[in-house]
């Protein structure tokens, strides 16, 4: 579903290379798989992900989506299949002066669809997050995990095969992050998505990664089933992700 070859990302002139925060990165996820990539502040999780739907351009390496390589798409080849990627972002980034509704409606209305497909759409998407009776509020009117599972409905609305997940949970309390993870897990069963879930929360991902990779200074340090690294004495990632004293 989704294939990460050899991405590398330097930042302006590229001969220092504090500039390079993407460095030979490699990894797949198929659908249904939640990939969990963690890693510090500043390891470069962030500049992955705008690779991933080529908000940013790689410097060189391969980001391949249902088999088209970004990079090699015209414009408007591009935009086709960057709706084939939903994203949900830390503190969700919706728009203050429109309603949940409003929000989840954006994308659909960008792509020119009709106003009863749209009305139809967003009602089936906020019922499926569990927020059908929260059409009209305001995001301020909305709890932070209230607003991610939001930011969820919008990202789905274009029926993607991926969803990336930047931060999602990072500032949720741990009652609203466990209804999100649980969620997340619930629509990519449903609709077999191939998730890449970035975090800098290692006690999160044991709750959801099928996969993980574990990302510092630019690198994939280290990757694996999640039950493997767990399993393996020798993985410094297992380590962190054991309970204390198993
Ligand atoms: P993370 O999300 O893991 O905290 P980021 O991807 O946001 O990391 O940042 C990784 C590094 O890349 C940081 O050192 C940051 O300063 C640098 N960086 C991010 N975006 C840019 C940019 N547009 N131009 C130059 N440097 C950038
Ligand atoms: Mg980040």
């Amino acid at each position: 579903m989704i294939e990460v070859e050899h991405l590398t990302k330097v930042f302006g002139s590229g001969t220092e290379s504090s500039n390079r925060v993407l460095d030979d990165v490699n990894f797949t996820v198929d659908g249904g798989e939640i990939f969990a990539v963690v890693g510090p502040s500043g390891a470069g999780k962030s500049t992955l992900a705008q690779c991933l739907n080529l908000l940013q351009r790689p410097t060189s390496g391969k980001v391949i989506v249902n088999g088209d390589d970004l990079a090699d798409l015209s414009a408007a080849a591009l935009r086709t299949a960057r709706r084939r990627i939903g994203t949900v972002f830390q503190s969700s980034n919706l728009l203050a002066r429109r309603t949940a509704a409003e929000n989840v409606a954006l994308p659909l209305e960008y792509l020119g669809a009709t106003k009863q497909s749209t009305k139809t759409r967003v009602h089936e998407l906020l019922d499926r997050v569990g927020l059908g009776d929260k059409a009209d509020h305001y995001p301020h009117q909305l709890s932070g995990g209230q607003r991610q599972r939001v930011g969820i409905a919008r990202a789905l609305a274009l029926k993607p095969a991926v969803l990336l997940s930047d931060e999602a949970t990072s500032g949720l309390d741990p009652q609203a992050t466990d209804s999100f993870l649980r969620l997340l897990t619930e629509v990519r069963d449903e609709l077999g998505l191939a998730v890449v879930f970035i975090t800098h929360e290692m006690e999160t991902i044991v709750k959801v990664a099928d996969k993980v990779g574990r990302i510092d200074q630019g690198r994939i340090v280290e990757q694996g089933a999640l039950v493997d690294l767990v399993l393996d004495p020798d993985s410094p990632l297992g380590k962190s992700l054991r309970p204390r004293g198993a």
